[in-house]
């Protein structure tokens, strides 16, 4: 069975004290109504990892994550943050080629499988990000282009390193416009994913990963989103910063 996930990226929003106030509602709402096996996972600034940590450590159902690392291991990269200190917290998973990094940061395929390299030998897992431009989708070309992201960035991988990955699924043009993927759309690509994942690395490896789909969210979309069959979750950003809404995208697994 695949791990089902619902992370909330909450980007570059929330002070420490807003940050530590949403965690523990999300720590009284998890413990109080979410019954089933489903890892939350809390993905707020680098600054604010430790201390958001030192409020989750005992629950079992909440991990952490990290927005970003970097693409080098040590040494002199002023800003960066690398795979070993957030290990070091501990972090357990960490978003890499969010749509919003490949395009303000310039993050292309190389430097993304060079991060996917750096957290997988250092026992972290990461949340790989694809998905097409709204132009991209009109011209009919976004199964391949997605393709060619997971491609590009993760097929260079043995099968025992892939099979510790996260995929998700996020069309550039559902990201904070409060236009959603139907449900169908959605379905559609994440089949093609793991048509394209059995292909290459078999069977039982594409049906062993879990791959979430994000943009735009809420309460209100999230059910029928996650009853698809290939839908193993969410990569929540604008509704992961409220705590009601946010549970209630968990409950409706
Ligand atoms: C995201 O940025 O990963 C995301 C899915 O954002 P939103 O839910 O706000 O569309």
């Amino acid at each position: 069975m695949r791990d089902k996930i619902v992370a909330g990226n909450w980007k570059m929003n929330k002070t420490l004290s807003e940050g530590q106030a949403l965690t523990s509602e999300i720590l009284m709402m998890t413990e109080a109504e979410v019954q089933a096996d489903i890892k939350i996972v809390i993905i707020p600034s680098f600054i604010h990892l430790q201390s958001i940590q030192n409020l989750i450590s005992t629950n079992r159902k909440i991990s952490l994550g990290a927005q970003n690392c970097a693409f080098r291991e040590k040494g002199a990269y002023t800003g960066e943050v690398s795979v070993e200190m957030l290990k070091s917290i501990p972090v357990e998973y960490v978003i890499v080629g969010h749509s919003e990094r490949r395009e303000y940061f310039q993050e292309d395929a190389s430097i993304l499988s060079q991060k996917v390299d750096l957290l997988l030998s250092n026992g972290l897992t990461p949340i790989f990000c694809c998905g097409e431009s709204l132009s991209i989708r009109e011209e009919g070309k976004h199964i391949d282009f997605v393709k060619t992201q997971i491609e590009k960035s993760l097929f260079h991988l043995p099968t025992e390193e892939f099979s510790k990955i996260v995929i998700a699924y996020e069309p550039i043009w559902a990201i904070g416009t409060g236009k959603t993927a139907t449900a169908q759309e959605t379905q559609e690509m994440h089949h093609h994913i793991r048509l394209l994942v059995a292909e290459k690395y078999g069977q039982a490896i594409a049906d062993n990963l879990s791959i979430l789909y994000g943009g735009s969210v809420k309460p209100a979309n999230a059910s029928e989103l996650f009853t698809q069959q290939d839908i193993d979750g969410g990569l929540i950003g604008g509704a992961s910063l409220k705590s009601r809404d946010f549970i209630d995208i968990v409950k409706s697994f």
